[in-house]
């Protein structure tokens, strides 16, 4: 039997280091790992989690590890947060499956008309539920296509937005997520994505947002022709891409344009959705509203649960039967979710986010001063980044990255390494951190620079 321990907001919230991390005990089971588990699924940390909660993760050895990553901008409201777990508890009780195709259930409903109400716009909306973030995204592709009745999906560079088959041709980044798995799908084009960082250094000068959409614009005009493109799809801040925020007016130009021609626009928000920015969704801080908003991660405090919400006239193109799954809205995991819309939105964390960016943006701006290899300070929130180049240059750095992050790992601090050149060190810290282990991690972080640079 697999050991677990007390998680959630009672674990005790202190960085502690007990053995070399990763310690015998997780050394063990990642043995027993190598002749079971697929090798093709790999592990940033090795380190056996028993217990999480608050900022800390706590492996098998009893080492408590500093989370900055969340997940992967999973467990947002905090691991085994108190209403998640209770609404969870009180459904696993009740019944655990019926399958919302077969027999429905009323919390399905309260989520869609949470997402419904909370996402951007107060128009009419509808919302279908579904397991992950790529199968949203690609249900996102199929409804947009029903109902322009065109076929082409406009994407762009650095973007991700999973690992099924649609969603590999759409992802920008070739390895690991797309070596080999081919042929992908097809009608994908991928247009100049908004990269303030090095647009100005390639232009001499700043481009802004507006310029940076023509590109898009006259990429689709030229190569794929407007009036045959369903969906324009993008993640209003890019996640795996290296958390890069469009130029100002980037966005809001491309929904005008989509506006124009008839085209669906889609915000994929499921990294940086719910809270994490400092808004409820990332598409808020450039007052854009998407015609469909893509949700997944922080929905349901690290139960598998994803969503697409859209304009009632472009959802409702799809007849009964044309979308679900056996799973989607999973019982648990939509009362998990209405736990964690509570948290969201009861205990403040919108305005906690803003206060761990804060904190963010002061230490990494700290540590630019020192390091010239910090090229760029990005993100919005608790969303943050940083970019490492080579000193006098624009040339990435990911030796720098992984150092860096491999220091962090060693001293008990998880920091999560991303982007197209794998040189951006990505800041996701669940918002139930206090801001002495956030300071502590900056600390250790420090350090590691210190180090590597010496
Ligand atoms: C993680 C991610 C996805 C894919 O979600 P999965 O749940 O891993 O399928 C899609 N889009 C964005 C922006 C993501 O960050």
């Amino acid at each position: 039997m697999t050991q677990l321990e007390k998680g959630g907001p009672s674990l005790p919230q202190e960085r502690k280091i007990v053995t070399a991390i990763p310690g015998p005990r997780s050394q063990e089971i990642e043995e027993r790992r190598k002749k079971a588990v697929a090798p093709g699924v790999a592990s940033g940390m090795p380190a056996y989690v028993v217990a999480a909660g608050g900022g800390i993760l706590k492996d098998a050895d009893g080492n408590q590890i500093v989370d900055l990553g969340s997940g992967i901008a999973v467990t947002t409201v905090g691991n085994s947060n108190e209403r998640v777990v209770a609404h969870a508890k009180e459904q696993l009780d009740a019944f655990t499956h019926t399958c919302f195709m077969v027999n429905p259930y009323e919390s399905y409903i309260e989520v869609a008309e949470a997402l419904n109400r909370l996402t951007p716009g107060d128009h009419e909306k509808r919302t279908v539920l579904l397991n992950s973030g790529a199968e949203a995204v690609e249900n996102a592709v199929k409804i947009a296509r029903v109902h322009t009745k065109r076929n082409a999906v406009v994407v762009f560079d650095h973007a991700y937005h999973g690992r099924t088959n649609l969603t590999m041709a759409m992802t920008s980044k070739v390895a690991p997520y797309k070596k080999g798995f081919g042929p992908f799908a097809g009608e994908v084009y991928r247009a100049p994505m908004s990269y303030p960082y090095r647009d100005d250094a390639a232009a001499g000068t700043k481009v802004s947002g507006e310029d940076a959409a023509q590109r898009v614009i006259s990429m689709i005009d030229k190569q794929v022709g407007a009036d045959d493109v369903a969906a324009i799809v993008i993640e209003p801040i890019q996640g795996e891409g290296g958390f890069i925020v469009p130029a100002d007016g980037f966005l809001p130009a491309i929904v005008e344009y989509a506006r124009e021609n008839g085209i669906v626009f889609v915000a994929d928000e499921v990294q940086a959705g719910f809270a994490r920015t400092g808004r409820m969704f990332a598409s808020e801080h450039e007052d854009i509203v998407p015609d469909i908003v893509t949700t997944a991660k922080g929905i349901a405090g690290g139960l598998p649960l994803a969503a697409v919400t859209g304009r009632a006239e472009i959802m409702d193109a799809v007849g009964g039967g044309g979308l679900g799954g056996t799973y989607g809205g999973n019982p648990a995991a939509v009362a998990a979710a209405l736990g964690a819309l509570e948290s969201y939105e009861q205990d403040g964390l919108v305005e906690r986010a803003v206060e761990i960016g804060e904190i963010l943006v002061r230490r990494i701006e700290a540590l630019q001063a020192k390091h010239p290899e910090i090229g760029d300070v990005r993100g919005r929130g608790a969303m943050q980044a940083i970019e490492l180049v080579q000193r006098d240059s624009i040339d990435p750095h990911p030796g720098l990255a992984k150092a860096i992050a491999d220091h962090a790992a060693a001293n008990a601090v998880l920091v999560l390494v991303t982007g197209t050149f794998g040189n951006v060190l990505r800041f996701l810290p669940p918002l139930s951190i206090s801001d002495e282990l956030l300071n502590e991690a900056f600390d250790v972080l420090e350090e590691g620079f210190a180090n590597a640079l010496a």
